[in-house]
């Protein structure tokens, strides 16, 4: 989903002090690299004292990013994760790598404490929505049953001590698109601050991660999404340092039919695409975060969304809904804390 990256702040400023001995250090420089990762653009904005040293680093972050794909992707069935799905039903406790155990930790935790609201098991029920959407179709019945018996988060077993997991319905589809990107994302961050590069942000398809901000700035300036009707509020502006952001919503992807629009994100406790037209955006200590409560918030709703955030220590969120012909705004008290021009 899209928050818009609005401005970087200015170039950074030498540091050398005329007349010492040491030579004087180039000054910091903004550099921006762009790459399509994960079937999204990516974009990395860093300041280095060279090109080549901006460079490497993007390039090293890009590769982490691309590698995590091999894990994660629900598209290649060559990735960890599908071959994991393979297994289900086959009584299989299959050893996973440790950045797959970690996002699948982290969903089961989320699934719980959201009670199913977040459930990285509706690949089947995404699939058809998927489906709809291409058609603009409604599912048929029988499949929607199909997909709805192979869905649910206790359908999963996670053996702590062993690191294996277990899949136990058949025919499973593990799906972790409102999770994997924003690991991603802090991943990449983590190979940018690993080299020597503080002052960064790195941001695929409008969720984004950003650690020190721009020379000579509190944080870096983003546009929280703003809802695409007309009478849609003005638009807002945070700074981010040391946080993750994200948005979920169903601006982009949507099946529109009889006068209902249904989202690409799904109720897994009813198997229907949400139709209630909003757009949440999260900000978390880490992008990992924000983009599943993003997720879990868009399908729990204001009031709910709210509870399970208050459980999160250092969590804010922005919710703009349109259930009728009225926008709805809902915020967590500190979300102002962020804002920023
Ligand atoms: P996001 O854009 O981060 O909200 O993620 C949306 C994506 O997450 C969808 O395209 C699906 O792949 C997947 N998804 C849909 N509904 C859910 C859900 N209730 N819980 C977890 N993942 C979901
Ligand atoms: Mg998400």
């Amino acid at each position: 989903m899209m928050a818009r990256i609005i401005c970087f702040g200015i170039a950074g400023f030498a540091l050398g002090l005329m007349g010492c001995h040491s030579p004087a250090k180039p000054p910091l420089k903004r550099f921006e690299f762009t790459q399509p990762q994960m079937g999204l653009p990516f974009r990395i904005v860093l300041y280095a004292r060279a090109e080549s040293i901006a460079r490497t680093a993007a390039d090293a972050a890009f590769a982490r990013v691309a590698e995590l794909n091999a894990v994660f992707s629900d598209y290649d069935s060559d990735s960890e994760l599908s071959r994991l799905s393979q297994t289900s039903g086959k009584h299989q406790a299959v050893r996973v790598s440790r950045e797959l155990w970690d996002v699948l930790r982290e969903s089961q935790r989320l699934a719980e404490d959201s009670e199913g609201a977040f459930d990285i098991t509706v690949g089947p029920l995404v699939n058809l929505w998927r489906k709809a959407r291409r058609e603009k179709q409604l599912p048929r019945g029988d499949l929607f049953q199909d997909a709805r018996s192979r869905v649910g988060y206790r359908k999963i077993t996670l053996h702590r001590k062993e690191q294996t997991v277990e899949l136990i319905a058949p025919n499973m589809r593990l799906d972790l698109g409102a999770i994997a990107k924003g690991y991603a994302i802090d991943e990449a961050l983590g190979v940018l601050r690993a080299r020597g590069i503080s002052r960064a942000l790195v941001s695929g398809g409008g969720d984004m991660a950003a650690g020190s901000p721009p020379p000579g700035r509190k944080g870096w300036r983003i546009e929280v999404a703003p809802l695409d009707v007309s009478n849609a509020p003005p638009a807002r502006f945070v700074l981010l340092a040391h946080h993750g952001l994200a948005t979920s919503g169903d601006v982009f992807q949507r099946l529109e039919l009889d006068g209902k629009r249904y989202s690409h994100i799904v109720d897994p406790r009813t198997g229907l695409g949400l139709t209630d037209h909003s757009l949440v955006t999260v900000i978390a200590r880490d992008c990992t975060t924000a983009d599943s409560l993003a997720t879990a918030i868009s399908v729990l709703g204001p009031e709910k969304g709210m509870a399970l955030l208050a459980r999160r220590r250092g969590t804010e969120v922005h919710i703009v809904r349109m259930p009728g012909s009225e926008v709805e705004i809902t915020e967590s008290p500190s979300f102002r804390r962020f804002e920023g021009r």
